[in-house]
């Protein structure tokens, strides 16, 4: 991955997300506050106006880290700033990251999702694609990455949120996706779809 693909990476994520903005926050009404896809769209607009011309793939993810921390209110900016800015430190310098840099680099960013929200696979959260898309990467490819997201979110249906204001419901948040999850599908197919250009 070098730096145009983590351009291009960053550009995809914002472009499904506005492309899903309203499906997005349709699904965190039903579990939340009703506000993940203007979230997510109004801190990635900032991350891509903010984003400089130059520098090495870790350089971009960091300028995006610290746009999604200070840019987004909720929950989910933290937390995906947090997880770029552990694959950031993580890769520090390097010009070009191969697939074992782009594992670790996620791996560490999983860690720093953990570290940040204290929840688990499981939960009803992002980490419900995350997992599975780390899972798959380990042994395959960024698109096998993709799939296991996306199949990982469809799957947080039948989960009871445990983690974040959906956990207020119980029991009553089975039958809806994981807002969060969803948006990590659509990161792991930006990622997916950077990579194959
Ligand atoms: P908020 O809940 O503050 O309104 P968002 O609606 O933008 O923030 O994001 C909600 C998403 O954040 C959830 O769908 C879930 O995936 C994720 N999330 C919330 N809390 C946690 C947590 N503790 N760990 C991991 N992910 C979490
Ligand atoms: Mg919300
Ligand atoms: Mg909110």
């Amino acid at each position: 991955m070098n730096s145009a693909q983590m351009r291009a990476f960053l550009q995809g994520f914002t472009d499904r997300i506005q492309a899903h903005a309203q499906e997005l926050t349709d699904l965190d009404a039903a579990i939340g506050d009703a506000d993940h896809g203007t979230n997510m769209q109004r801190g990635l607009s900032a991350v891509m106006a903010a984003l400089p011309a130059e520098g090495d793939p870790a350089a971009l993810l960091k300028s995006a880290a610290m746009t999604m921390i200070s840019r987004v209110g909720g929950a989910s900016g933290p937390l995906y700033g947090t997880a770029f800015l552990r694959a950031a430190t993580a890769k520090a310098g390097r010009e070009e990251w191969t697939i074992t840099d782009l594992r670790a680099a996620l791996e560490a960013a999983y860690g720093g999702l953990l570290e940040r929200g204290k929840a688990q696979p499981g939960d009803k959260t992002m980490l419900d694609a995350w997992r599975p898309a780390l899972d798959a990467l380990a042994a395959g490819t960024p698109a096998d990455a993709a799939q296991a997201a996306r199949a990982g979110a469809d799957a947080t249906r039948l989960l009871v949120a445990r983690k974040g204001r959906a956990s207020y419901l119980g029991e009553r948040s089975v039958g809806h996706l994981d807002p969060g999850a969803v948006s990590s599908a659509l990161m792991f197919e930006a990622l997916a779809q950077a990579l194959q250009e």
